[in-house]
Protein backbone atom coordinates (compact mmCIF):
# COMPACT_ATOMS: atom_id res chain seq x y z
CA UNK A 1 0.00 0.00 0.00
CA UNK A 2 1.13 3.45 -0.98
CA UNK A 3 1.27 6.46 2.09
CA UNK A 4 -2.06 7.93 2.48
CA UNK A 5 -2.56 10.99 0.23
CA UNK A 6 -2.14 13.24 3.97
CA UNK A 7 0.85 11.43 5.05
CA UNK A 8 2.34 12.32 1.29
CA UNK A 9 1.57 16.02 1.22
CA UNK A 10 2.79 16.75 5.25
CA UNK A 11 6.36 15.16 3.76
CA UNK A 12 6.40 17.13 0.58
CA UNK A 13 5.27 20.02 2.30
CA UNK A 14 8.09 19.62 5.20
CA UNK A 15 10.71 18.92 3.12
CA UNK A 16 9.69 21.68 0.25
CA UNK A 17 9.83 19.66 -2.28
CA UNK A 18 13.62 19.03 -1.75
CA UNK A 19 15.35 15.87 -1.32
CA UNK A 20 16.26 15.10 2.26
CA UNK A 21 19.19 13.62 1.00
CA UNK A 22 21.22 15.97 -1.72
CA UNK A 23 18.48 19.24 -1.09
CA UNK A 24 18.03 19.22 -4.65
CA UNK A 25 14.65 20.67 -5.10
CA UNK A 26 13.16 18.31 -7.44
CA UNK A 27 9.60 19.40 -8.10
CA UNK A 28 7.73 16.72 -9.90
CA UNK A 29 10.79 14.17 -9.98
CA UNK A 30 10.18 13.35 -6.53
CA UNK A 31 9.13 10.52 -3.93
CA UNK A 32 7.90 9.80 -0.96
CA UNK A 33 10.00 6.50 -0.12
CA UNK A 34 9.66 3.93 2.60
CA UNK A 35 12.26 4.36 5.34
CA UNK A 36 11.67 1.06 6.12
CA UNK A 37 10.61 -0.77 3.20
CA UNK A 38 6.23 -2.34 3.95
CA UNK A 39 7.62 -5.70 3.29
CA UNK A 40 9.80 -5.52 6.09
CA UNK A 41 6.84 -4.20 8.09
CA UNK A 42 7.35 -0.27 7.77
CA UNK A 43 4.55 1.54 8.62
CA UNK A 44 2.93 4.12 6.05
CA UNK A 45 3.23 7.21 8.55
CA UNK A 46 5.13 10.57 8.36
CA UNK A 47 7.38 8.56 10.82
CA UNK A 48 8.87 5.94 8.19
CA UNK A 49 8.45 8.36 5.52
CA UNK A 50 11.37 10.39 3.42
CA UNK A 51 11.47 12.72 0.36
CA UNK A 52 14.14 12.06 -2.03
CA UNK A 53 14.80 13.09 -5.66
CA UNK A 54 15.50 9.90 -8.00
CA UNK A 55 18.77 9.72 -7.97
CA UNK A 56 19.03 9.60 -3.95
CA UNK A 57 15.37 7.08 -4.28
CA UNK A 58 17.38 4.99 -6.71
CA UNK A 59 20.57 4.49 -3.93
CA UNK A 60 18.04 4.36 -1.05
CA UNK A 61 16.05 1.75 -2.68
CA UNK A 62 19.36 -0.53 -3.62
CA UNK A 63 20.41 -0.29 0.14
CA UNK A 64 20.67 -4.14 0.76
CA UNK A 65 23.14 -4.78 3.98
CA UNK A 66 23.83 -8.25 2.91
CA UNK A 67 25.54 -7.08 -0.07
CA UNK A 68 27.38 -3.56 0.79
CA UNK A 69 29.07 -2.02 -2.58
CA UNK A 70 29.70 1.51 -2.12
CA UNK A 71 28.34 3.22 0.90
CA UNK A 72 24.76 3.43 0.24
CA UNK A 73 22.28 5.14 2.86
CA UNK A 74 20.97 2.69 6.11
CA UNK A 75 17.61 3.26 7.02
CA UNK A 76 18.91 4.70 10.54
CA UNK A 77 21.15 7.60 8.07
CA UNK A 78 17.56 8.37 6.23
CA UNK A 79 15.79 9.10 9.45
CA UNK A 80 18.62 11.47 10.35
CA UNK A 81 18.71 12.87 6.95
CA UNK A 82 14.55 13.57 7.02
CA UNK A 83 14.95 14.69 10.83
CA UNK A 84 17.57 17.58 9.66
CA UNK A 85 16.31 19.01 6.39
CA UNK A 86 12.86 19.11 8.05
CA UNK A 87 14.48 21.04 11.00
CA UNK A 88 16.40 23.45 8.76
CA UNK A 89 12.85 23.55 6.29
CA UNK A 90 11.30 24.74 9.94
CA UNK A 91 13.23 26.95 11.00
CA UNK A 92 16.11 27.93 8.77
CA UNK A 93 16.76 30.05 5.50
CA UNK A 94 17.20 27.50 2.88
CA UNK A 95 16.93 30.23 -0.36
CA UNK A 96 19.95 30.15 -1.37
CA UNK A 97 20.64 26.59 -2.05
CA UNK A 98 21.76 26.77 -5.75
CA UNK A 99 24.58 24.35 -6.79
CA UNK A 100 27.23 24.08 -9.21
CA UNK A 101 28.17 20.23 -10.00
CA UNK A 102 31.72 19.33 -11.72
CA UNK A 103 32.83 16.52 -12.72
CA UNK A 104 36.30 15.63 -14.70
CA UNK A 105 35.87 12.95 -17.44
CA UNK A 106 39.06 11.52 -18.83
CA UNK A 107 38.63 11.90 -22.41
CA UNK A 108 41.70 10.29 -23.81
CA UNK A 109 44.56 7.75 -22.70
CA UNK A 110 48.10 6.69 -23.28
CA UNK A 111 50.33 5.55 -20.90
CA UNK A 112 52.43 9.39 -20.91
CA UNK A 113 49.76 11.35 -21.59
CA UNK A 114 45.59 12.00 -20.10
CA UNK A 115 43.79 14.29 -21.46
CA UNK A 116 40.50 15.66 -19.56
CA UNK A 117 37.26 17.84 -20.17
CA UNK A 118 35.56 19.58 -17.20
CA UNK A 119 31.47 19.64 -17.20
CA UNK A 120 29.86 21.86 -15.38
CA UNK A 121 26.42 22.13 -14.28
CA UNK A 122 24.37 24.75 -12.73
CA UNK A 123 21.19 24.34 -10.48
CA UNK A 124 18.94 26.92 -9.91
CA UNK A 125 17.85 26.51 -6.10
CA UNK A 126 17.12 30.29 -5.60
CA UNK A 127 13.32 31.70 -5.81
CA UNK A 128 14.75 34.35 -8.39
CA UNK A 129 15.44 33.75 -11.77
CA UNK A 130 19.02 33.86 -13.51
CA UNK A 131 19.03 35.88 -16.68
CA UNK A 132 22.95 35.48 -16.96
CA UNK A 133 25.37 34.24 -15.54
CA UNK A 134 29.58 33.98 -16.57
CA UNK A 135 32.11 31.37 -15.45
CA UNK A 136 35.73 31.81 -14.65
CA UNK A 137 38.01 28.37 -14.39
CA UNK A 138 41.44 28.94 -13.00
CA UNK A 139 43.92 26.07 -14.29
CA UNK A 140 47.46 25.75 -13.51
CA UNK A 141 49.62 27.38 -15.70
CA UNK A 142 51.35 23.97 -16.01
CA UNK A 143 48.43 22.31 -17.34
CA UNK A 144 47.97 22.36 -21.37
CA UNK A 145 44.37 23.14 -21.87
CA UNK A 146 42.91 23.75 -25.24
CA UNK A 147 38.90 25.47 -25.11
CA UNK A 148 36.11 26.28 -27.33
CA UNK A 149 33.84 29.15 -26.50
CA UNK A 150 36.29 30.52 -23.67
CA UNK A 151 38.53 33.83 -23.59
CA UNK A 152 41.95 32.93 -22.15
CA UNK A 153 43.89 35.01 -19.28
CA UNK A 154 47.41 34.62 -19.06
CA UNK A 155 49.41 34.56 -16.05
CA UNK A 156 46.93 34.92 -12.84
CA UNK A 157 48.50 34.48 -9.38
CA UNK A 158 46.03 33.57 -6.63
CA UNK A 159 47.70 32.72 -2.98
CA UNK A 160 51.22 32.80 -4.90
CA UNK A 161 50.24 30.43 -7.23
CA UNK A 162 50.68 30.89 -11.51
CA UNK A 163 47.39 30.29 -12.93
CA UNK A 164 45.94 30.80 -16.55
CA UNK A 165 42.29 31.63 -16.33
CA UNK A 166 39.57 30.69 -18.92
CA UNK A 167 36.54 32.68 -19.17
CA UNK A 168 32.87 32.03 -20.62
CA UNK A 169 29.29 33.61 -20.06
CA UNK A 170 25.69 32.94 -21.20
CA UNK A 171 22.29 34.71 -20.31
CA UNK A 172 20.14 31.50 -20.00
CA UNK A 173 16.80 32.39 -17.94
CA UNK A 174 16.70 29.73 -15.38
CA UNK A 175 14.01 29.44 -12.90
CA UNK A 176 13.48 27.86 -9.75
CA UNK A 177 14.70 24.23 -9.80
CA UNK A 178 15.60 24.47 -13.94
CA UNK A 179 19.30 23.33 -14.51
CA UNK A 180 22.14 24.50 -17.21
CA UNK A 181 25.18 22.87 -18.48
CA UNK A 182 27.68 25.49 -18.45
CA UNK A 183 30.04 23.00 -20.17
CA UNK A 184 30.22 20.26 -22.38
CA UNK A 185 32.23 17.66 -24.55
CA UNK A 186 32.22 19.89 -27.84
CA UNK A 187 30.36 23.65 -28.14
CA UNK A 188 31.72 25.28 -25.10
CA UNK A 189 34.59 23.19 -23.99
CA UNK A 190 37.54 23.19 -21.35
CA UNK A 191 40.21 20.17 -21.70
CA UNK A 192 43.23 20.09 -19.77
CA UNK A 193 46.06 17.63 -20.79
CA UNK A 194 48.76 16.16 -18.00
CA UNK A 195 51.55 14.19 -19.40
CA UNK A 196 54.67 12.79 -17.49
CA UNK A 197 56.84 15.71 -17.24
CA UNK A 198 53.45 18.10 -16.19
CA UNK A 199 52.01 14.98 -13.55
CA UNK A 200 55.15 15.23 -11.81
CA UNK A 201 55.46 19.11 -11.40
CA UNK A 202 52.01 19.57 -10.85
CA UNK A 203 52.02 16.51 -8.00
CA UNK A 204 55.05 19.15 -6.17
CA UNK A 205 53.52 21.87 -6.44
CA UNK A 206 49.90 20.02 -5.04
CA UNK A 207 47.86 21.76 -8.48
CA UNK A 208 44.38 22.34 -8.27
CA UNK A 209 41.68 23.77 -10.32
CA UNK A 210 39.81 26.35 -9.03
CA UNK A 211 36.48 27.64 -10.41
CA UNK A 212 34.27 30.63 -9.84
CA UNK A 213 30.86 30.64 -10.89
CA UNK A 214 28.66 34.24 -11.04
CA UNK A 215 24.88 34.89 -11.62
CA UNK A 216 22.21 37.55 -11.68
CA UNK A 217 20.28 36.69 -8.83
CA UNK A 218 22.93 35.59 -6.06
CA UNK A 219 26.57 35.88 -4.47
CA UNK A 220 29.51 33.67 -6.83
CA UNK A 221 29.83 30.67 -5.62
CA UNK A 222 33.49 29.54 -5.46
CA UNK A 223 34.72 25.41 -5.78
CA UNK A 224 38.03 23.55 -6.50
CA UNK A 225 39.25 20.42 -7.48
CA UNK A 226 42.16 18.83 -5.99
CA UNK A 227 45.00 17.42 -7.54
CA UNK A 228 43.65 13.84 -6.91
CA UNK A 229 40.65 14.90 -8.64
CA UNK A 230 42.23 15.77 -11.72
CA UNK A 231 44.22 12.93 -12.60
CA UNK A 232 44.63 9.41 -12.68
CA UNK A 233 47.42 8.23 -13.19
ZN1 LIG B 1 18.61 13.70 -3.66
Amino acid sequence: MPFPHSVREEALVKAKRRCCVCHEFAGRSINVHHIKQEADGGANTLDNAIVLCLRCHAEAGHFNPKHPLGTKYAPSELIKHRDAWFEACEHGNIQDTSTVEVKVKRTYTTSDLHKYILLFTFHNGNENAVSGWKLDVLVPYLFKVSTVEFDTYHDVNVDGKRYNKFQTAGSDVLYLGESVELTDSNIVKIEYSIDHDIYHSARVEESKIIWIFYSSSEPPIRGELSWEELQQF
